[in-house]
């Protein structure tokens, strides 16, 4: 096998009339017949720049043409929202134009899972996403407050699980102080993005609340006197990812356009830091990020890290390193 053959393929395209081609790229005949599952973020009340109901619609027809049974789905959160709950969640779907009659297929969203062990980790993975075989996936990529970007590997491994594992998840990732080793420099202070840490004279006081697990505190402290719980958001990203997809029949799509400085469960996720690139569509989770976070990075050098202060790349990296996917791809123009 040559170099090339290793690559996984990424399909662009810049017109979302070309959609069909690239889900046809990557065999449509195998979702003949199937109930077929599309993961989407719905957007929350107010946001923006969600996927739009439109680009939806012309997945859902084509998946029908070729005798698929989709049915649009998600999994209810963690924060206060109307999405915390089914019938909430169902109300803002409705409201942001995700009904049978716009999109051609019902929705369904999940507040129970399955248990799934990965990497000595249990993650609850919705039930219907569980019980399904045949997934398209469709991922708005923008920023993330805690992740740095969020993208395929964010859409299933945040928003594939219950809210249980959300918790488990977001709990993990809190940093644990060590008193004995720290020297009260104030670097980890400085650093935190969301100024959850406070270093006074020879106190060290951390606002949980404020906290969102991203890990720079711990990355920045040259005394080890700061760890996690268990390990970064994006390990337990990329982690419950696997546990959502593995054994699947999954097109990944991420639609890199309206790429906004924060994720789509922020009502205020502006402003906008990059142009629109396009779509992205491959079979694998984690090549289908590193060429749409490439894309950025190639327009925006380092934007989501200059912005939110944490490397998006380490959801890739965490990917590969658990064999949830590759980021050696090659990227075919259509
Ligand atoms: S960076 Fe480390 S040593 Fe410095 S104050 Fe923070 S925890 Fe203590
Ligand atoms: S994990 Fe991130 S948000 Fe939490 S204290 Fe550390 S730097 Fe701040």
């Amino acid at each position: 096998m040559g170099e090339k053959d290793r690559l996984k393929k990424v399909i662009f395209i810049k017109n979302p009339n070309k959609i069909k081609d690239a889900l046809q790229f990557f065999g449509l005949d195998d979702y003949s017949n199937k109930k077929t599952l599309v993961k989407l973020h719905m957007g929350e009340v107010k946001n923006k720049y969600y996927t739009k109901p439109d680009f939806v619609k012309l997945i859902v027809k084509t998946l029908k043409k070729n005798s698929a049974k989709p049915f649009l789905y998600d999994t209810t959160v963690l924060y206060n929202s109307k999405r915390k709950y089914v019938e909430g969640y169902k109300k803002v779907a409705e409201l942001h134009g995700f009904t049978d009659e716009i999109i051609g297929c019902n929705v369904i969203i999940d507040d129970e899972g399955i248990p799934v062990e990965i990497e000595g980790n249990t993650y609850f993975v919705g039930t219907e996403l569980y019980k399904v075989e045949n997934i398209v996936g469709i991922s708005h990529f923008k920023g993330h407050i805690a992740s740095g970007m969020g993208g395929t590997i964010k859409n299933f491994g945040m928003g594939g699980v219950t809210r249980e594992s959300k918790r488990f998840m977001h709990h993990s990732c809190k940093p644990v102080f060590n008193k004995s080793n720290c020297k009260y420099c104030g670097v980890c202070s400085e650093v935190c993005p969301f100024d959850a840490i406070d270093v006074k004279d020879d106190k060290w006081n951390i606002n949980e609340d404020s906290c969102f697990g991203c890990g720079v505190c711990t990355e920045n402290c040259k005394y080890d006197a700061i760890n996690y719980v268990k390990n970064d958001l994006s390990y337990f990203l990329a982690c419950a990812t696997k546990a959502c997809v593995d054994n699947k029949k999954i097109i990944y799509i991420n639609d890199v356009n309206r790429i906004a400085r924060n994720c789509d469960c922020d009502p205020n996720s502006g402003p906008i830091i990059c142009p629109d690139v396009g779509y992205f569509v491959s079979d694998d989770p984690v090549a289908v990020d590193a060429a749409s976070l490439d894309s950025i990075d190639k327009l925006k050098p380092n934007v989501f890290q200059e912005i939110n202060k944490v490397d998006p790349y380490k959801q890739i990296r965490y990917g590969e390193k658990i064999g949830l996917g590759t980021s050696s791809y090659e990227l075919i123009n259509l």
